[in-house]
């Protein structure tokens, strides 16, 4: 019996429930053991009825005041059933479920679980969970893992399982040397995650969890340096030169380069000739202007005989940064080509003779650059657009088309110092901390619903005065929303009624076959589009400068990153942008969080307040983004973990953490993936 053995082998495993199992991505014992639990549940003491919280999950010990009643509506049968516990009374409520009905006697004392909420002047449960007095004091004792499951598979069999496969880890899987365990009072692997699946108290858990939050900084920043020792002994095989293509491509732009662009493309300068390989993150907030150093790569590259490639994480970006190269490099002799995903086989077929025949000089597209069977001629220069929506991986597969190819990575997520050493050591980082010097700040509103019409006349004397105009939606479809106007469809509809003929307005999202996509961008680019409505499609990348206002419906439903991200399309060119975030609901939280961008544009500082007032947890959005997927470890509230994980490799010989990273691997491989898919909407 192995750990590698297939979940049907455990005892009780049938076909049907291994296709369960499948469903959530476990295959293997050790996929089993793998399988965290999401969250705990507490059963905590009981609250009296007449100090229950609402909107709170509460536990009550009550009886019955008299027989349960079963009601049918719309086709449902309900358990209505009134308790009483001496200091006040509520209803409880179940839908589908007459069998409770058996449970509940009159005057006899049950523990009941669930969420209060009001109905009218009466507290109530939906859906409590049901416990007698033993079951209550054995629950209430320890820990309830709860896990992701799915139709069919019930907590009790996954337990089962997980228990089974607990067999088959033994002292000899665990890959972590006895001095770092020693030195950090570590538990064994196979107590931590014995300990993670069945705790015997919060704190026996949290020393698990300690352990293996750990494992997975720990294998992570290894696999980093890892790639970093691969390239300290990589030299860029030719000799390049200076051309004279740049200094006259620099003297014609229509503006002034910041001094932090001109730090970076000196710092990218020296790099290119120093006969090593380049492998720099250019860190530069929305708007800072990092595409026109992409440029410049490109062309110091072709001009010294090389083809280059750019990788953006959406189509949309990726056609807009073929124009702009395009149109950019008009004068010097340049070939740019484009290949995505979308295009027609025989179109990228077509492209990939051009590529693998050196007549093009720059090659820009999506994935389809990585999983496409591309063969480069002299590819001399790998960049990533927005590195945040692509993982390592992903970066690592693209560079290694080109035999020591240099690579530039361009983020504009803010990333906190102790995690970017840990995430980019393999980088040197230029930051970009300055933007170009003619641009007004957004003027920002954060406002209610009541706002819209006033917005919507403000849009239309923006579109008059020959600006442009962008609004944001959280869906696509109507849905059974109580706003009619929460989808880009109805909305764009009412807006185009709105503002009549004269302003050409047209809807964009992410289930429009790519050609449309491109086809409205373009409109939207060339100014013959007044007002685009869409979801979060245009959220990277998109320059579009004559656009000076965004409105964002329903603001509250996005991350701050997002919202953040999305406010970057407005402000890119000379002209007063505006930006309005329109709350759905206004509570005070949602108006609290939605004013952190209302009194800031920089990106590092809303990312310290949103920090500050969530007390972390997914800040920015970061945790969600593909370089960071980790199932445990919280990069913020964990920090020192991660930290601690970053000195244990920087202090560690080569030796044992080589060994470390096979034998780690061996147990955390499947879930030890960091490459997480780009977020193409
Ligand atoms: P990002 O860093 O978000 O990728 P872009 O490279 O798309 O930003 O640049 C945003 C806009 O700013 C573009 O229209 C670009 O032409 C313009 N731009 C870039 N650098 C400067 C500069 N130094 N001065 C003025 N405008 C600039
Ligand atoms: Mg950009």
């Amino acid at each position: 019996m192995a750990l590698t053995d297939d979940i049907r082998k455990i005892k009780g495993v049938g076909e049907k429930t291994a296709a369960l199992f499948n469903k959530l991505g476990i295959f293997t014992k050790n996929d089993l053991l793998l399988y965290f639990p999401r969250d705990y549940d507490t059963y905590a003491k009981p609250s009296p009825i007449s100090g229950l919280k609402e909107n709170e999950k509460e536990v009550i010990y009550a009886a019955p005041t008299n027989r349960p009643e079963l009601i049918t509506r719309g086709g449902k049968q309900i358990v209505v059933c009134k308790v009483s516990d001496g200091t006040g009374e509520m209803e409880l409520l179940w839908f589908g479920a007459p069998y409770v009905r058996t449970k509940l006697y009159p005057g006899s004392h049950l523990y009941f679980k669930g969420t209060v909420t009001r109905r009218g002047n009466s507290l109530t449960m939906v859906q409590p969970e049901l416990l007698g007095v033993n079951e209550y004091r054995i629950k209430s004792q320890t820990l309830q893992p709860v896990y992701h499951l799915t139709k069919g598979l019930t907590v009790n069999t996954l337990r089962k399982c997980v228990k089974a496969a607990l067999m088959d880890l033994t002292a000899g899987d665990d890959y972590l040397p006895q001095k770092i365990k020693d030195e950090n009072d570590f538990e064994g692997l196979r107590d931590a995650v014995s300990e993670i699946h069945f705790p015997k108290s919060r704190e026996t858990m949290m020393d698990a969890r300690r352990r293996l939050v750990f494992d997975e900084f720990f294998l992570f920043a290894l696999s980093v340096k890892m790639m970093k020792d691969d390239e300290e002994v990589e030299k860029f095989p030719n000799e390049l030169h200076d051309v004279d293509e740049v200094k006259s491509y620099i003297a014609g732009l229509p503006y002034d380069l910041t001094s932090a662009q001109k730090r970076a493309l000196t710092e990218i300068r020296n790099d290119l000739l120093s006969g090593k390989r380049m492998n720099r993150l250019i860190q530069g907030d929305v708007g800072s202007g990092k595409t026109v150093i992409a440029i410049i790569s490109c062309l110091f590259m072709a001009k010294n005989g090389f083809e280059s490639v750019m990788m953006a994480p959406t189509e949309v970006l990726a056609k807009q940064h073929f124009e702009t190269f395009k149109s950019a490099l008009l004068d010097f002799d340049i070939n740019v080509a484009l290949l995505t995903g979308s295009m027609k086989a025989s179109e990228k077929k077509k492209t990939r003779e051009k590529i693998s025949n050196h007549e093009v000089d720059i090659i820009i597209g999506t994935h389809a650059l990585i999983t496409d069977s591309v063969e480069y001629n002299r590819l001399g220069l790998v960049i990533t657009d927005e590195q945040h929506r692509f993982g390592v991986k992903q970066r690592e597969k693209l560079r290694n088309k080109g035999e020591n190819a240099h690579t530039l990575v361009m983020s504009a997520t803010p990333i906190p110092r102790t995690l970017a050493v840990v995430m980019y050591g393999d980088l040197d980082v230029s930051l970009m901390d300055e933007l170009p010097a003619e641009r007004l700040p957004i003027k920002n509103a954060v406002v209610d619903k009541r706002y819209r019409p006033k917005s919507w006349e403000f849009i239309k004397k923006e579109a008059e005065n020959g600006h442009q105009a962008y609004v944001i939606c959280p869906m696509i479809e109507r849905s059974n929303e109580e706003d009619p106007l929460a989808d880009v469809l109805s909305y764009e509809k009412e807006l185009a009624g709105y503002l009549g003929k004269d302003i050409k307005t047209t809807f964009l999202h992410g289930k429009m076959r790519e050609e449309e996509k491109a086809s409205v961008m373009e409109s939207f680019a060339k100014g013959e589009t007044k007002v685009l409505v869409s979801t979060t499609v245009v959220e990277v990348g998109v320059n579009v400068p004559n656009a000076t206002v965004m409105l964002i419906e329903n603001a509250e439903r996005f991350g701050l990153a997002s919202l953040h991200q999305l406010r970057g399309r407005i402000g890119r060119g000379s002209a007063q942008s505006y930006c309005i975030f329109m709350a759905g609901k206004d509570s005070p939280e949602v108006m609290e969080r939605l004013s952190i961008l209302g009194k800031s544009n920089d990106g590092f500082k809303i990312a310290e307040e949103d920090m500050a007032m969530r007390g972390a947890g997914d800040i920015f959005g970061i945790r969600q983004s593909g370089d960071m997927v980790f199932k445990l470890g919280d990069i913020m509230n964990d920090a020192k973990i991660l930290k601690l994980a970053g000195d244990t490799v920087k202090n560690s010989d080569d030796k044992t953490l080589s060994l470390c990273y096979d034998r780690g691997k061996r147990f955390y491989g499947r879930c030890f993936s960091y490459g997480g898919e780009a977020d193409v909407l």
